[in-house]
């Protein structure tokens, strides 16, 4: 039998990790323990231009400190992207997703007119097939995008049913535009890498905070349409600096990496956080 649960934390090494991260990290690392199941790790690095090898780094000393050890590999994304480009193959070939070449102001433009929305889906749709052709023809760079009206054909109503924060929930996709999943210069967007990843980790439980509780109707959309198993959701507060905001990367009193060299061991940051002592 394999373990369960199976919990994970997944940041992306893009700064420090501040007490927000701990809190998630130690949240989904003592829920495994005490269950008897498994805790995974996985960097989010896909975006090349804000990742760095030495937050990586300190990511992993930040939660040996804490005295969190991840079980299994430690999954990298930057090492799999032949993968997302396979399930993106699969996807594009089952006709669900169309190359997008607008710009940002475009898109804003298009969101801005009256009846922005095409008539036969969600903002922004495909462009006609000559324009796609010429743009295309003068290699203007270009996203995939998930077509939420086809998904809706293939999955009925477009609707999911998940556990998410102990009940059983049908979670239906209400965006206004069709979600982006790859871009030209970026092989794989977050939520297709998060979707495979969890699935390949064996992650049963994704516990993470409020603030990506809007990430879970393409999420789960996604899961259905690779046919990958969906796991249960939970969502844990946010932890909030003195101003009351919720913690940045940039709030470097916040960081784990200041809290240990001011001295503080982790059972004080625990206690902070309002978690008790690991009782396993
Ligand atoms: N890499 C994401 C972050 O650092 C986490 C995504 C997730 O937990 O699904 O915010």
């Amino acid at each position: 039998m394999p373990p369960s649960p199976v919990t994970r934390f997944a940041p992306s090494p893009s700064g420090y990790l501040h007490l927000g991260h701990a809190y998630s990290a130690l949240l989904n690392h003592d829920h495994a323990r005490e269950n008897g199941g498994a805790f995974r790790l996985r960097i989010e690095d896909i975006d090349a231009g804000r990742c760095r090898p030495e937050f990586e780094e300190a990511v992993l000393e930040d939660l040996a400190w804490l005295g969190i050890e991840p079980d299994g590999e430690v999954v990298r994304q930057s090492g799999r992207l032949p993968i997302y480009e396979k399930a993106i193959e699969h996807l594009r070939t089952s006709g669900l997703l169309y190359r997008c070449f607008r710009t940002r102001s475009e898109l804003n433009e298009m969101l801005r007119a009256p009846h922005g929305a095409p008539p036969a889906g969600l903002s922004p749709g495909p462009h006609d097939e000559a324009e796609e052709a010429r743009l295309l023809e003068e290699d203007r760079p270009f996203a995939w995008r998930l077509s939420v009206e086809r998904a809706r054909e293939i999955i009925s109503r477009g609707t999911v049913t998940a556990f998410v924060d102990g009940e059983e929930a049908a979670v239906t996709f209400t965006g206004e535009q069709d979600p982006i999943i790859a871009r030209k210069d970026f092989p794989a967007s977050y939520h297709l890498a998060c979707v495979i990843d969890d699935a390949h980790q064996g992650v049963d439980l994704v516990w993470r905070g409020e603030d990506l509780r809007a990430s879970l109707p393409v999420q789960l959309l996604l899961h259905e349409l690779l046919r990958l198993p969906i796991p249960s959701y939970r969502h844990h507060k946010l932890i909030l600096g003195p101003d009351g905001k919720r913690l940045a990367k940039r709030d470097r009193a916040a960081t784990l990496r200041s809290w240990r060299r001011e001295g503080h061991a982790p059972e004080a940051l625990r206690r902070r956080l309002g978690l008790g002592p690991p009782r396993c």
